[in-house]
């Protein structure tokens, strides 16, 4: 077997990174940091964090910075900006900067159904999109996948387990998968009981044990929200149906997902958990350079452990695979209904365990539309907001 190395480009791949400000753009552009003669910034958006903003143009000097937030882009201070960088702000600032002819990649990683938006310019106007924001494919899968096919773009997972699957996947096509597995460290609350964690406090659950996120992923790791959107997100991604998607619990987090293919065989991928190795493999692929991501150290590793997640207790992953075989405007109900319950629970204006009985009202009382257009799963968005925002303030 013979492999040419990977040939150096001519010029590094231009970058752009919606949410450059939240937990995977700065470790995205500790990858850049790492890389400059592979990956270079062009575009850099945030919501409201102007300051961390402003130093991230000073350190990467990109063509477009975009504050989302009107009140943070007027209280903005230009000086903090270096003169190359054109400050801007709105939507269709984020549309122009995902779309720019100029950049070769952009990675979606705002948190929420916030990024779609950007996202979506981005596919249509061909790009290689690095998707972290998975919130994208929950909501509006089909439509997505569809517009990419269309346009000729591409979507690189980058959420860790996604990653791995689609390294394991490489070379064969979905007749040749028997299933996918998913695993998930188990969250802060592994092994506690319903009684136990009716009074979980925002702070006990922001404390992961393996991954140091943003809160709202946090919290979905928690109720293991976040393994039910990943197994949406597999369902669309590599156009899997449920049934051939399964979710083990492994605390280590060194094991980011298995493919069992149809012959019985096993492949799986392993690293210490570092969000640095599948961003940079995104950014990259299919190059493989050696990166800042930390290295596993074997002798230290002393076990791998295996367990079936409590479905009982950790209500929403159901939830998952449910919204995952019905499809439609399902994606886009539970997604917006988690969104506002888990901001309340952070407020502390509801119950831990309120965050998956609010979805499961919020989607048995939707209007389920199987085909629905992407102005009507916008509107359910809205609607589902108003309904979650309801359910929570009557308990
Ligand atoms: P963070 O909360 O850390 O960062 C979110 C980013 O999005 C920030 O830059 C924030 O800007 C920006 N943002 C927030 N709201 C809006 C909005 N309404 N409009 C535009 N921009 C907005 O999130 P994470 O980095 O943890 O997660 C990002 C995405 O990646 C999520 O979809 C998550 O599920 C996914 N993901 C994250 C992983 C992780 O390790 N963190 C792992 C796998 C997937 P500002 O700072 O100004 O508020
Ligand atoms: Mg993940």
């Amino acid at each position: 077997m013979s492999h040419a190395p990977a040939r150096p480009p001519d010029r590094p791949k231009r970058v752009v990174v919606l949410g450059a400000t939240g937990s995977i753009g700065t470790n995205t552009l500790d990858v850049v940091r790492h890389l400059p003669g592979r990956l270079a910034v062009l575009g850099l958006t945030a919501h409201a964090s102007w300051e961390q903003l402003a130093g991230q143009c000073r350190e990467f000097r990109p063509r477009h910075a975009v504050l989302c937030d009107w009140e943070a882009f007027r209280a903005a201070d230009r000086s903090a900006f270096p003169p190359e960088t054109e400050l801007l702000s709105g939507e269709d600032a984020v549309a122009r900067v995902a779309a720019d002819p100029d950049a070769d990649i952009v990675v979606s990683a705002v948190v929420g159904a916030a990024g779609l938006h950007g996202t979506w310019a981005a596919l249509e106007a061909g790009k290689t999109v690095a998707l972290a924001n998975k919130e994208t494919l929950v909501v509006a899968g089909p439509l997505v996948t569809e517009l990419a096919a269309r346009r000729g773009a591409r979507l690189l997972p980058v959420d860790s387990e996604h990653s791995a699957v689609f390294q394991a996947l490489t070379g064969h096509g979905p007749s040749d998968v028997s299933r996918v597995v998913l695993t998930g460290s188990g969250g802060p609350f592994r092994g506690r009981t319903a009684a136990e964690l009716a009074d979980a406090t925002p702070e006990q659950a922001l404390r992961h044990p393996t991954w140091n996120m943003g809160p709202k992923i946090s919290v979905d790791s928690a109720t293991l929200m976040n393994k039910a959107l990943e197994v949406i997100e597999a369902r669309w991604l590599f156009d899997l149906p449920p049934d051939r998607i399964d979710v083990i619990v492994h605390p280590e987090s060194v094991v980011h997902s298995f493919v069992e293919f149809a012959d019985g065989s096993v492949l799986a991928q392993l690293s210490p958990p570092d969000m640095r190795l599948p961003i940079q493999y995104a950014l990259l692929y299919p190059d493989r350079v050696s990166g800042p991501a930390k290295r596993l150290d074997w002798k230290a590793l002393s076990a791998l452990r295996f367990e079936a997640p409590d479905r009982a207790t950790f209500a929403a992953l159901d939830l998952g695979f449910e919204v995952a075989a019905n499809g439609g405007t399902c994606g886009a109900v539970l997604n917006a209904a988690n969104e506002v319950a888990v901001g309340r629970f952070l407020a502390g204006r509801l119950p831990f365990l309120g965050i998956a009985r609010c979805c499961r009202a919020v989607l048995d009382a939707h209007d389920y539309d199987p085909r629905p257009s992407l102005d009507r799963l916008l509107a359910l968005d809205r609607w589902a907001r108003h309904e979650a925002n309801r359910w929570t303030e009557t308990r």
